[in-house]
């Protein structure tokens, strides 16, 4: 079975812990992507799956096999990099068959394999050329059908289509989901591009300094992130978080001061368990700001500051009444002009509550 665990695995440089207790699961056919900022740790993490990093301690669990000790090689795992090297002298269909090498296939057999995955990656019309005679994104496929070729245990990439111009990238991101899709092998993705995270991925870690801050769908780490860190990392425009006093909540209505303002705000009722006059955190998403015609106690009042068109939406910018930037995003029909005063309604669905210590306050 293809699967993949990591059980408080930990790498530490010298005194550097780069990746820090983490644990993850991936199933069988299941897409991970690993996301997070610069250095956080993603391809450490996925080095040590591939066996290619020693982890300091924890473990590494390939098809319910401990692999700490194995070498890289003997793992079978196909692994996808973002500096995808074709040998220049061999033939696109050559190239997909390299790792075919070690199995001691017959050349009927290989070239089998070979076609097969040639047609999921509609390469059958360039398997003659070289790689100096096709363009980047095939490119790219032979390098996926390079790692498909085999029967590997799981799947590793890391940053397959940062090399890609951004019309490419589109496009191969649904072509690598459709043909992951129909490998049932775990894979595990390693991006900092969080569109990328959202569109391949059936569950996303999203790490910060060495830890995994939460493990959830996209649709979770959106509409439900564990904390500020990831609120404010997923989701564009970024999420507006501002602090204010809890002055009392209960049944799902808090009354708190923003910059001294009164605000009233329909949250989760778990927020009621916090205590009155704790320091909070609350979180908005730029479309979950609605300007309303009349000032009330549930809105927050501000004047437009900065508008930038979007095509379908419009961006306008805010003072928030403790001079905080805030972001709002209204359809493109909505007429604003610059100075005019805005009432915001803060949608429920999109509004989150964190604690002191930057935690989602939720049930
Ligand atoms: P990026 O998105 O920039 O590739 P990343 O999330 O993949 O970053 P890693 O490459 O895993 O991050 O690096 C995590 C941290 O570990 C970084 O601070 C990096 O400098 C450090 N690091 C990585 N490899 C080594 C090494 N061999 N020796 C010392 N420190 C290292």
């Amino acid at each position: 079975m293809s699967t993949i665990e990591l059980r408080k695995l930990t790498k530490a440089f010298g005194s550097f812990v780069a990746v820090r207790d983490a644990d993850l699961s991936v199933s069988a056919g299941e897409v991970v992507c690993l996301l997070g900022p610069s250095g956080c740790g993603k391809t450490t993490m996925l080095r040590m799956i591939a066996g290619l990093e020693r982890a300091t301690a924890g473990d590494v669990i390939i098809g319910g096999k401990r692999m700490n000790e194995l070498p890289a090689d003997q793992r079978n795992i196909a692994m996808v990099f973002q500096f995808y090297a074709l040998y220049p002298a061999l033939t696109v269909g050559q190239n997909i068959a390299m790792p075919l090498h070690y199995e001691k296939l017959s050349p009927a057999d290989s070239s089998a394999r070979v076609k097969r995955v040639a047609d999921i990656l509609h390469l059958t019309t360039v398997l003659d050329r070289l790689p100096g005679q096709i363009s980047e994104g095939e490119k790219q496929r032979v390098a996926v059908a390079r790692a498909i070729v085999r029967d590997p245990n799981c799947f590793l990439f890391d940053e397959p289509l940062s090399r890609l111009d951004v019309e490419l990238r589109h496009t191969m991101r649904s072509q690598i989901k459709e043909v992951l899709q129909g490998l049932s092998k775990a894979t595990v993705i390693v991006t900092h591009d969080q569109l990328e995270a959202l569109t391949m991925a059936d569950r996303i870690a999203i790490m910060r300094d060495g830890s995994i801050e939460q493990v959830s769908t996209p649709h979770g780490v959106f509409a439900r992130p564990a904390n500020v860190f990831v609120a404010s990392f997923i989701g564009t425009p970024q999420m507006n978080l501002f602090e204010a006093d809890l002055k009392a909540s209960a049944g799902g209505t808090a009354d708190v001061t923003f910059g001294g303002a009164p605000l009233r705000l329909q949250t989760d009722p778990a927020v009621g368990r916090l205590a009155p006059a704790s320091k909070v955190t609350i979180g908005v998403r730029p479309r979950g700001l609605t300007p309303v015609s009349l000032a009330a106690p549930d809105t927050i009042t501000t004047a437009a500051e900065l508008i930038e068109p979007m095509g379908a939406e419009t961006l306008i910018h805010v003072r928030g009444p403790n001079k905080s930037d805030l972001r709002v995003v209204v359809p493109r029909e909505k007429r604003v002009a610059i100075g005019e005063a805005l009432h915001l309604r803060c949608d429920p669905r999109q509004t989150h509550v964190f604690d002191a210590q930057g935690q989602a306050v939720r049930t």
